[in-house]
């Protein structure tokens, strides 16, 4: 018998980070008897206060903060990317627990040059891009991968607050210095790639086997994800590339714990990895109730040691859509009326006390069999929902 499923009961997870996606992994620690602690900021809304009562208050690239959940809990794991991947090694030698992702993973994919270079090289399609150095390197980089373009800070952007599209050198220009390339920071531009769908793919894994979920296709709308379709509308063979892909990238990376990779579908179905994220991922929402194994029970499980599981969907489809806050104010949950209906709808609010135009809230998810009466119903509760 092997004895790598147990999992002693007084076992401590640490989260670098109180948000949703810290929450929604410590829900399911939770079936497990794990004890759960997170670094919260000192706002005191941070989703997690509502579960636990181990906050570490400080920020989450601050040593001393970091290691006071270090020295609480057995392993340590992300769930955001504002982190300092050499204060992340230091915490793990110093305090001696293991921080999955591993602090080398993370230090390949904290900036998005680094990143791209290792998925370049392991094989992995990604658009063309290269590193502007200075304001006279804008004209030439828009002969080489031509107009528009998009410009990207190497480290520290999200919901694409550190991209710029760019269609002239004075746009070029005032991008560049928006993201702080005449400051010294790494700026990358690249191409534009007119892309018919963004699919998305989540992969757990350690050493005791890697798995897979469905490929999804994932929909942004000011460059922040609002709904997700599972499986991703494309052929059979588009999804198991673009799993097989996902798979390579986790590999690329020697990842362990649960990753988000997000691709471009091309005008000639080719597909190119955008970006990747070492941590549960708004694009696997949809897991908890559609699949047998959610993404966040596979995070615990491939953080902790324990073997992933291959999930497998419960259902034929399944649609989720982010409620997002609609204006600045005190947050209300109002649910949607069910009804009787074939399809199954979950509603998931995060605890945010506060709600602000465009922030994710909560997520819904809409399953059944028929896709296209799933997509409707999903539209349906997500205009009959407010948070
Ligand atoms: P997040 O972390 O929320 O995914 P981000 O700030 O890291 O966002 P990206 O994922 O690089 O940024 O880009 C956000 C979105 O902008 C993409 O999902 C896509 O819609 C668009 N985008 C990014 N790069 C390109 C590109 N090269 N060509 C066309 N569209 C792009
Ligand atoms: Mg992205």
């Amino acid at each position: 018998m092997s004895t790598s499923f147990e999992l002693p009961a007084s076992f401590r997870l640490g989260f670098i980070g109180g948000g949703q996606l810290a929450r929604m992994s410590a829900m399911q620690a939770f079936r497990f008897g794990i004890e759960v602690g997170a670094v919260c900021s000192e706002s005191g809304s941070d989703p997690m206060e509502k579960v636990t009562p181990t906050i570490f208050r400080g920020d989450v690239s601050d040593y001393d903060t970091l290691m006071k959940l270090a020295e609480w809990a057995n392993v340590i794991t992300l769930e955001n990317e504002f982190l300092d991947a050499d204060v992340l090694a230091k915490v793990e030698q110093d305090s001696g627990t293991p921080v999955f992702p591993s602090p080398e993973t993370f230090r390949l994919i904290e900036n998005k040059r680094i990143e791209k270079e290792t998925f370049r090289n392991a094989g992995i399609p990604v658009a063309p891009f290269r590193v502007v150095k200075s304001e006279e390197e804008l004209p030439k980089t828009g002969m080489q991968l031509g107009w528009p373009y998009m410009l990207k800070s190497s480290k520290g952007g999200y919901d694409g607050y550190g991209n710029k599209k760019v269609s002239n050198f004075a746009q070029a220009e005032a991008g560049f210095r928006a993201l702080g390339g005449t400051e010294g920071r790494e700026v990358i531009a690249e191409k534009n790639v007119s892309f018919t769908r963004e699919l998305a793919v989540m992969v757990a894994r350690n050493e005791q086997g890697t798995v897979t979920y469905p490929c999804c296709e994932t929909i942004q709308e000011n460059h922040i994800c609002t709904r997700v379709i599972v499986p991703a509308p494309v052929n059979r063979s588009i999804r198991d590339t673009c799993e097989s892909l996902a798979r390579k990238a986790a590999e690329a990376i020697n990842g362990k714990g649960l990753f988000g990779f997000e691709f471009f579908l091309t005008e000639d179905d080719e597909l190119l990895l955008n970006e990747s994220a070492p941590r549960p991922h708004n694009s696997g929402h949809f897991s908890i109730e559609a699949c047998s194994v959610s993404q966040f029970e596979n995070h615990v499980r491939a953080v902790c040691g324990l073997p992933p599981v291959q999930p497998t969907m419960r259902f034929n489809a399944a649609v989720m859509v982010n409620l997002l806050g609609k204006s600045s104010g005190d947050a209300v949950l109002k649910l949607p009326d069910y009804g009787q209906n074939d399809e199954e709808i979950h509603v998931h609010a995060y605890g945010k006390t506060t709600a602000r135009p465009g922030r994710k809230m909560g997520h819904l998810t809409v399953l059944g069999n028929n896709p296209d009466t799933v997509l409707k119903r999903a539209l349906q509760a997500e205009s009959d929902t407010r948070i």
